[in-house]
């Protein structure tokens, strides 16, 4: 596969959640928004979320500041035969309102053969409405066989449940994906709020002068080749996600990190949420 590191920004904000109440709705634009003020330049969206909504709102917090923002979204595997594919994308763009996608995704292995998924990819590039493609969900058997086929050297990225309690792919799916430079998108980078309050993450947020979200994120912003992509619908959630940015980790606080959240010790099927 080609190289693609370093295509992506490397903080977006996710959607998943986003578009099924009403009355969060503009809540959710405003927090986009303010994420890309603050100059968080990608957004992860998919045509499953909310049956649509979620892409709506993020068309509407692109509304007039289209360009330098990376549109990340995702095919469901029933649509991705040739034709489905093409024409979900066309649905997507106009919930999106936009003309293009920037990385369009396959949200995980279905029945459709990856080959006409592929074929649509291929074509909607071809005709610019989409300028990435890549995989989600995609653990290294699938990945070798996508590898097997001549489009898959285009393959720009793979989006997998990775955060400080979820490092499976650290054994197999993250070396293979940073050997080809395909880049690696974190998903549920904060284990949807669940990560442990207490212990090493408190301790180095402490420290740190920072919250246990902020030092996740940093942790993960601090792996070469990986964007991570949280969701946050308030706006103190985002400040505090885009201050990661400027938090560097030292050797001490992953080493701390390291003992209390240890890499796999063996290898283990893909993990998904
Ligand atoms: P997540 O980002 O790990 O966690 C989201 C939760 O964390 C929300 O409840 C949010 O609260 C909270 N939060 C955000 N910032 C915080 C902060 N600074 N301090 C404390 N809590 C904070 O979960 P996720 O939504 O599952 O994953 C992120 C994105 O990845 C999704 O939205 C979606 O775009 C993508 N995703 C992709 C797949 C796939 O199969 N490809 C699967 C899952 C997710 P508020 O919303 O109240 O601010």
């Amino acid at each position: 596969m080609i190289a693609s590191a370093g295509r992506f920004p490397p903080l977006g904000l996710g959607t998943w959640r986003m578009g099924e109440a009403a009355a969060r709705r503009d809540d959710e634009i405003a927090a986009l928004r303010l994420g890309l003020d603050l100059g968080i330049r990608l957004l992860d969206t998919a045509e499953m979320y909310a049956d649509g909504e979620a892409e709506r709102i993020v068309g509407e917090a692109i509304r007039g500041r289209r360009d330098g923002v990376v549109v990340v979204d995702k095919v469901l595997p029933g649509n991705a035969s040739l034709d489905g594919t093409i024409a979900a994308a066309e649905r997507s763009l106009r919930r999106l309102a936009t003309d293009r996608i920037d990385l369009y995704l396959l949200h995980w292995p279905g029945r459709h053969p990856l080959e006409a998924t592929f074929e649509a990819f291929e074509r909607l590039r071809d005709a610019g409405k989409i300028l990435d493609y890549g995989l989600s969900n995609f653990d290294i058997g699938d990945l070798r066989a996508a590898e097997a086929l001549p489009a898959g050297r285009g393959v720009a990225a793979n989006q997998v449940l990775y955060n400080l309690v979820r490092r499976g792919i650290e054994r197999t799916v993250l070396p293979w994906c940073a050997a080809r430079e395909v880049t690696v998108m974190a998903y549920s980078p904060l284990e949807q709020g669940r990560l442990p309050a207490g212990g090493a993450l408190a301790r180095v947020a402490e420290r740190r002068n920072a919250t246990p979200a902020r030092v996740a994120l940093a942790w993960l912003l601090g792996r070469p080749g990986v964007v991570a992509i949280p969701k946050a619908a308030r706006p103190e959630h985002v400040r505090d996600l885009h201050a990661a940015l400027a938090l560097e980790l030292d050797e001490a606080d992953r080493r701390e990190l390291d003992h209390e959240f240890p890499p796999p010790a063996r290898d283990a099927p893909l993990e998904v949420l």
